[in-house]
């Protein structure tokens, strides 16, 4: 068995211990430091990157361009890219950019994807983190035969946004997914403000961005249980403020995303220290939602259990970062991006140590 020592994550906040592991599965877990540790540091849950479009790494940035030119449909650059890039360099793209995200402690990642079922498919060359695939119709038109086409190869379907679908188009294929037991998801109120009523009768299991919510907006998603997926990096790129303290305060479940990959590289540290400094610009003293947004907000994005608990018996999903004598909330959101962790292990895989 091997062991990792230090002050370890739980939801109540970190105590100084240990953890014994074997074959991907945790076996023991007790107070103090084993006697012998492979890594010795931060230990933590891995991360879930809920929001990403990584074959977007193979669009250039253009600093030229508005949102709109770089990701509206069907004409945006990256739409223009993609279309002309081979599914063998996607899958190039896929495979570097999973196994960049394990090496940073991510574990799986929700990743909206362009292209119907082709593009879908291409996720599947995933060699590290594991991929949540949110797939998209190739044109934003209802297509029955292509959705269901879609829902073999992927977890969900996430359209762009209701404004670039006719309503009761992306209605029936909102019920669709539903009934098939996947999840549905989509962007809402980045650039402008949209209905949140009509967007909410499609029952959307999580919604994106939300830069342009109002209180009411917020206060609604919080009543209602609906989680926001939030991108701090990508709407600063875009000029987009992200509403994260009003969030928090109205009591939203927040999780954290990159989004494209050529403007953001999906490194959730990185995010992480980003999210950490806007909710202190905000006025926030305590950085510990932050650690939910990577962790137990993620997985109910990806449809796992948001309780993480390290005990026997349970996959051994975790990672170890160093420690630099401070609180460890602010160790890991303020000090660790740039570094990688000493030790990542996602149930047998393992990034690290040999
Ligand atoms: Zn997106």
């Amino acid at each position: 068995m091997e062991y990792v020592s230090g002050p370890i994550w739980s939801p109540q906040g970190f105590w100084r211990g240990h953890i014994g592991f074997e074959d991907g599965v945790i076996v023991e877990v007790g107070k103090g430091r084993a006697k012998e540790n492979v890594a010795e540091g931060i230990i933590l849950p891995t991360f879930v990157n809920a929001h990403t479009h990584i074959v977007d790494y193979v669009v250039p940035v253009d600093l030229s361009l508005s949102l709109a030119e770089v990701v509206a449909p069907p004409d945006g650059l990256k739409y223009r890219v993609l279309g002309q890039t081979p599914l063998e360099k996607q899958r190039r793209a896929v495979s570097y950019i999973s196994e960049c995200m394990l090496r940073k402690g991510i574990s799986a990642f929700s990743d909206f994807r362009e292209g119907g079922v082709e593009g879908s498919a291409v996720l599947s060359s995933a060699q590290g983190a594991r991929p949540f695939i949110m797939g998209k119709t190739r044109r934003p038109r209802f297509d029955k035969e292509e959705v269901l086409e879609i829902l073999k190869v992927a977890d969900g379907i996430g359209p762009s946004a209701i404004s670039d679908w006719d309503y009761e188009e992306l209605r029936e294929l909102a019920d669709l997914v539903r009934s098939k037991g996947k999840a549905f998801a989509l962007h809402c109120s980045e650039r402008v403000r949209e209905d949140l009523d009509k967007v909410l009768d499609l029952e959307p299991s999580y919604l994106i961005h939300m830069c342009q919510a109002t209180d009411g907006d917020l206060e609604v998603c919080a009543q209602e249980g609906i989680p926001i997926v939030v991108c701090p990096r990508s709407n600063m790129f875009f000029g987009m403020p992200t509403p994260l303290r009003r969030m928090i305060e109205a009591g939203v479940v927040v999780a954290l995303g990159t989004d494209n990959a050529m403007i953001s590289f999906p490194d959730m540290f990185i995010e992480m220290e980003f999210a950490g400094r806007l909710l202190r610009s905000q006025g926030m003293s305590r950085l510990d939602c932050v650690m939910s947004m990577a962790t137990a907000n993620g997985r109910k994005i990806i449809n796992e259990s948001p309780l993480i608990e390290f005990d026997p018996g349970s996959p051994c999903d975790l990672m170890v970062v160093r420690e630099h004598g401070g609180d460890p909330v602010t160790d890991v959101i303020l000090r660790t991006a740039g570094q990688d962790p000493l030790l990542v292990c996602a149930g047998r895989e393992r990034r690290g140590l040999p």
